[in-house]
């Protein structure tokens, strides 16, 4: 069945702000009690918790907010987004948050045209990417390995600053044979991201995180 334009905007919007998770609140009182244009800020609003969260040495020239700077620019692999309030990065959740935003732009892409946020989307999702490809080493066609961690947890869970200022000798944790549901997620958000944009750099790297997550089932 065909959903209305509202219904459609409502359900981007809730994917999308599925992805955010429990770290942002958003009020749903007045966007329920009030016209279509509402919604969009409620969207324009939520991808807005990206730009917070970027890492690497993109964030002055990408980011949409003006109290964000570089950080973690001596990481080994620079780039990507912290995931949870801090600024450790795991693969998994950064995995399935690039995931879930390629498949709500997949599925309600006329909503994002709609709104005029097909852009921001897209700055976020090609950051990510970037990011996945550049986590990921190849040999030929095959992935040697790829990492899933930036940052020890203990050890970042102990500093109480802002990212800018966290400074140099994160520990990167690398795999060649394991991990494969984070390679999954890779794969998949580069697919994801293929699809939307065309980018064939994204399908390569989709292909190659593919077959290993299935040849290392770990
Ligand atoms: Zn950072």
């Amino acid at each position: 069945m065909r959903m209305s334009k509202k219904h459609r905007l409502g359900a981007v919007i809730t994917s999308a702000v599925m992805s955010v998770g429990t770290f942002m609140s958003v009020s749903t009182s007045t966007a329920s009690a009030a016209g279509v244009s509402n919604y969009a800020q409620i969207l324009q609003y939520s991808l807005y918790f990206y730009d917070a969260n970027m890492c690497g040495d993109g964030v002055q020239s990408k980011c949409g907010l003006n109290w964000r700077g570089n950080c973690h620019t001596d990481d080994a692999v620079t780039g990507g987004f912290h995931d949870a309030g801090d600024h450790a990065m795991f693969g998994l959740p950064q995995g399935y948050t690039a995931t879930a935003l390629g498949l709500s732009y997949d599925q309600f892409k006329d909503a994002y045209q709609a709104t005029g946020q097909t852009d921001h989307l897209k700055m976020i999702t090609d950051y990510f990417c970037d990011f996945f490809r550049r986590s990921t080493e190849l040999s030929g066609d095959s992935v040697s390995r790829f990492l899933s961690q930036k940052g020890d947890g203990d050890a970042d869970h102990a500093y109480w600053g802002k990212p800018e200022n966290q400074g140099a000798g994160r520990k990167m944790f690398w795999t060649s044979s394991g991990a494969s549901d984070i390679a999954a997620n890779y794969a998949a958000a580069l697919a994801l991201n293929y699809k939307n944009f065309g980018n064939a750099k994204d399908l390569q790297y989709a292909k190659a995180l593919y077959n290993f997550e299935k040849r290392h089932n770990s």
